[in-house]
């Protein structure tokens, strides 16, 4: 028996909706596509939402939204997967890194501040800051937005682990403390579209820079054309942009998923709330939830401290895969991926993130994974390690 850390859940009613699409007028730019964007939107409580392909391309369009270039800088968590920084790197700026927050591993405002203070005498700061929601958890919004109006740069949340998670008891995407929020529908995340993602913006000149952006640079309103249309046939490709549209097949699976979010992120919680019953008695540590916030917990991270039953973390960690439990490590600190590496960052400025590498393991998470499930994983956590075991690396 494989636990895998995260999988998806397809219903019946997930199987109508794509074989719908399928037998109708539209494979893609149909009309499913916006009906899930104004689902998502209204969910939010937000002005705007683009589907897109990916959440990478949701991030790199919104890069370019916010006018990154060459010479900009861009910052973020290095706790994230790398597409948090690859969107920066597309658009020729240069990235780095915040250390995370010891509790909550997201980024730590007090260490952001730090930072710009230093940037500032030296003439460097960020254009666009992208905090990331880790796990699920909303970061210190209030804090890092305040530190915007401050510094003068601009937010992008990388929410891709966020949906359905609320901060001060609103949803996560509304976008109060942001230019723009970016959600991920591949399959690990708590909905899915198979590939797919999603940008939300309050800002009506941001969000048409979006739309256009995912379809070629391409406007097709006369009322803002440069000039007069040629005739009906008439569009105008006024930028460069991509092609990083989302089917209407995707559109339905994500409409179809949507029904069921709520559920999914209360399935979520009780799974949650079950392993933090679980390791009561162990000595292990649990994920921190801050009280103004509500994750989509999309992530169970829990740490194995170096003083731990003569366990490393990397034994405990083979042990569980060994044993068909698909633990993970989510995630490796981006600056020591071999890209990123030979610009020169240096691990010791985040030691933080560097502790948090050595200690973390993701264990499943999942509407479906079971209490019987669970207790098998946690078992792994209280036997006593024979002295002298060897791990396969
Ligand atoms: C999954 C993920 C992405 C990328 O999402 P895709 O939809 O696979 O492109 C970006 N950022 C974070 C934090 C993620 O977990």
């Amino acid at each position: 028996m494989q636990i895998p850390y995260g999988r998806q859940n397809i219903s019946e009613e997930d199987i109508k909706a794509v074989s719908e699409v399928l037998q109708s007028d539209f494979l893609t730019q149909g009309p499913v596509v916006p009906e899930f964007e104004a689902a998502i939107a209204q969910y939010c409580n937000v002005n705007y939402a683009f589907a897109v392909n990916s959440a990478t391309s949701a991030l790199h369009i919104a890069c370019l939204a916010l006018g990154v270039q060459a010479k900009d800088r861009v910052w973020t968590s290095p706790i994230s997967f790398v597409a948090s920084a690859n969107c920066a790197l597309y658009c020729g700026a240069q990235v780095d890194f915040v250390d995370i927050d010891a509790k909550t591993y997201n980024m730590c405002p007090q260490k952001l501040e730090k930072k710009l203070i230093e940037a500032k005498k030296e003439g460097v700061l960020p254009k666009v800051v992208i905090p990331v929601h880790l796990c699920g958890q909303s970061c210190d919004m209030q804090a890092i937005h305040k530190l915007s109006k401050e510094y003068g740069f601009s937010i992008i949340e990388d929410a891709s682990h966020a949906i359905g998670g609320k901060y001060l008891g609103k949803p996560i995407g509304n976008c109060e403390y942001s230019q723009i929020t970016v959600f991920s529908f591949h399959p690990v995340k708590i909905i899915t579209t198979g590939e797919g993602g999603m940008a939300l913006t309050n800002d009506a000149e941001i969000g048409a820079k979006m739309a256009r952006l995912r379809s070629h640079g391409i406007n097709r309103d006369t009322q803002t054309m440069t000039k007069e249309p040629d005739g009906p046939w008439y569009y105008e490709q006024i930028e460069l942009g991509y092609n990083y549209r989302m089917t209407d097949m995707q559109g339905a699976l994500g409409l179809s998923q949507f029904k069921r979010l709520d559920d999914f992120v209360s399935e979520r919680h009780k799974i949650a709330d079950k392993y933090a019953d679980l390791f009561k008695d162990i000595n292990i540590v649990t994920p921190y939830q801050g009280e103004t916030n509500y994750s989509a917990f999309h992530l169970y991270v829990v740490r194995v401290r170096p003083d731990q039953k003569n366990i490393t973390h990397k034994e405990m960690f083979v042990r569980l895969r060994d044993s068909g439990i698909g633990v993970n490590l989510h995630y490796i600190p981006i600056y020591r991926q071999p890209y990123y590496a030979k610009m020169g960052y240096k691990p010791d400025d985040y030691p933080e993130a560097e502790k948090y590498y050595s200690e973390a393991i993701t264990l499943p998470i999942y509407p479906g994974l079971t209490e019987l499930q669970q207790k098998e994983i946690v078992k792994h956590f209280e036997k006593p390690y024979p002295t002298g075991y060897q791990t396969i690396f």
